[in-house]
C-alpha cells in the first residue's frame, strides 16, 4: 500500500446513509447519493445502494462511466448539465441528466434518438444561489420543448442552493420550487415525478419541521460521507463523522523553535508566516501536502497542531516518531482534493455491520 491513504468504512457511509433515509422517509423525500466526491468509487456507490438510495448522482460522466463498467446497473444521474461535446456519452450511461440549455437538450434528443433510447430530463431551476438554473420565467417553455423533443422523457425539476453563494434553503425558496410544480402540472396536465429539492445543504431545512410541499427528493453527499450539515458544519445526530479518514505518514521528527529566524519573505503559496513564540517545540513532518488535499480542511487528533504546508510537507506540533501514523478528519475540500490526487490510496475497511452505534 503507498501512504498516505483515505481510510474509508463502508459499514460507516451505509448507517449515515440509512439513517438520514429514514428520517427523509418521513417527510416523503427519497435521497439520491452523490458520488462525486469519491469520484465514482464503486465499492461506495454499492455501500449507498445497500443503504437504500432511490439512485446515484454525479456531476462527471467519466465518474458514470466508471461506475456503469463496474456493473452498477442503479438509475444514474448526471447532476451536471452535460457538455454539448459529450451529449452521446450521457444518453449511453446515464438514465437522465439535468439541465439548463436548450441546445444541450436538443442534443441530447437526438442523441438518444441515434441510441434508440430515451433519456431524462430535469429541469434546474434558479433561486437565488446563481450557480445552474433557468430563471423561473423561462420554465415553463423550457417544458414545453423537451415534452415535445424526441426520445426524451420530461422527469421533473430541481434546483441547487448554497454551493456558490451560500443562499440557505428555506420556507420561501422551497415553496417557490413547488409553486412551479403546480403551474407546470396545471399547464401541460401531467404530474411531476422528481423535485429534486437540492443538496446536503438542504436537510436542515426538510428536517426542522417545515413544509416540504411537494419537494420530494434530495441528493446528498457531503452529508452521508461527512456526518455534518455544509450550512454551518455542524454534526448531525447520530451520524459517523469519522466515515472517511486521512493517514498519513511522519518523516521528519525534531525539537524546533516555534519562530523561523531569517528575513521574511513570502512562503511558497504566497502567504506570510506568523506565529507566536512558543520557545522551542516538539515538530513533524507529515509526507502530504498541498498537492494531495487542503491542509487548511484537515482536523487534526486531539494534541495535534497544524502549523504549516507546502506542497508536500504537512508541519504539526508533535513529537510522533518517524514511520508514525497520524490520522486526520478531512473536510469535502481536503476528501475532494485528497480522492483526486493519485498519490493518495484508498483503504475499504468494514467496522462491523449492522449494529453500528455513532459517537
Ligand atoms: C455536488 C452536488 C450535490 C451534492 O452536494 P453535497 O453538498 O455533497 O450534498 C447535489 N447536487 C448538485 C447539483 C451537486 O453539484
Amino acid at each position: 500500500m503507498t501512504s498516505p491513504w483515505l481510510e474509508i468504512d463502508l459499514d460507516k457511509i451505509e448507517h449515515n446513509a440509512n439513517l438520514l433515509i429514514e428520517r427523509l422517509t418521513c417527510c416523503g423525500i427519497s435521497v439520491t447519493g452523490v458520488t462525486k466526491v469519491t469520484l465514482g468509487f464503486p465499492e461506495i456507490a454499492a455501500a449507498l445502494l445497500r443503504a437504500g438510495v432511490c439512485g446515484l448522482g454525479d456531476s462527471r460522466i467519466e465518474n458514470i462511466e466508471a461506475m456503469r463498467r463496474a456493473k452498477i446497473g442503479a438509475p444514474i444521474s448526471l447532476i451536471r448539465s452535460p457538455q454539448l461535446s459529450q451529449v452521446e456519452r450521457v444518453v449511453r450511461s446515464a438514465d437522465l441528466s439535468f439541465n439548463t440549455e436548450l441546445e444541450v437538450i436538443r442534443r441530447l434528443s437526438s442523441a438518444a434518438t441515434s441510441a434508440g433510447r430515451t433519456h431524462g430530463i430535469v429541469l434546474m431551476v434558479e433561486l437565488g444561489d446563481l450557480r445552474e438554473g433557468l430563471m423561473p420565467a423561462d420554465l415553463e417553455d423550457m417544458v414545453r420543448e423537451v415534452l415535445r423533443l424526441p426520445n426524451l422523457a420530461f422527469r421533473g425539476i430541481g434546483t441547487n442552493l448554497a454551493c456558490r453563494s451560500g443562499i440557505a434553503p428555506d420556507a420561501s425558496n422551497m415553496a417557490e420550487l413547488s409553486v412551479l410544480v403546480e403551474s407546470i402540472e396545471e399547464t401541460f396536465g401531467l404530474t411531476v415525478e422528481i423535485i429534486s429539492g437540492g443538496n446536503s445543504a438542504s436537510l436542515q431545512w426538510a428536517l426542522g419541521g417545515a413544509v416540504t410541499g411537494r419537494v420530494n427528493n434530495l441528493r446528498l453527499g457531503e452529508a452521508i460521507f461527512l456526518g455534518c450539515e455544509p450550512l454551518h458544519r455542524q454534526p448531525l445526530a447520530g451520524l459517523f463523522t469519522d466515515a472517511i479518514m486521512l493517514v498519513a505518514e511522519v518523516i521528519e521528527s525534531k525539537i524546533k523553535p516555534s519562530r523561523p529566524w531569517g528575513t521574511i519573505a513570502q512562503t511558497a503559496f504566497g502567504e506570510i508566516h506568523t506565529a507566536i513564540d512558543q520557545g522551542n517545540i516538539p515538530q513533524a513532518i507529515l509526507a502530504i501536502g498541498r498537492q494531495d488535499t487542503d491542509p487548511d480542511g484537515l482536523t487534526p487528533p486531539a494534541g495535534i497542531d497544524i502549523l504549516g504546508a507546502s506542497s508536500d510537507h504537512l508541519i504539526v506540533k508533535s513529537d510522533a516518531a518517524v514511520g508514525s501514523e497520524i490520522a486526520f478528519q478531512p473536510n469535502y475540500s481536503a476528501l475532494l482534493r485528497a480522492m483526486t490526487s493519485p498519490f493518495v490510496s484508498r483503504v475499504l475497511k468494514t467496522s462491523g455491520a449492522s449494529n453500528l452505534k455513532s459517537a
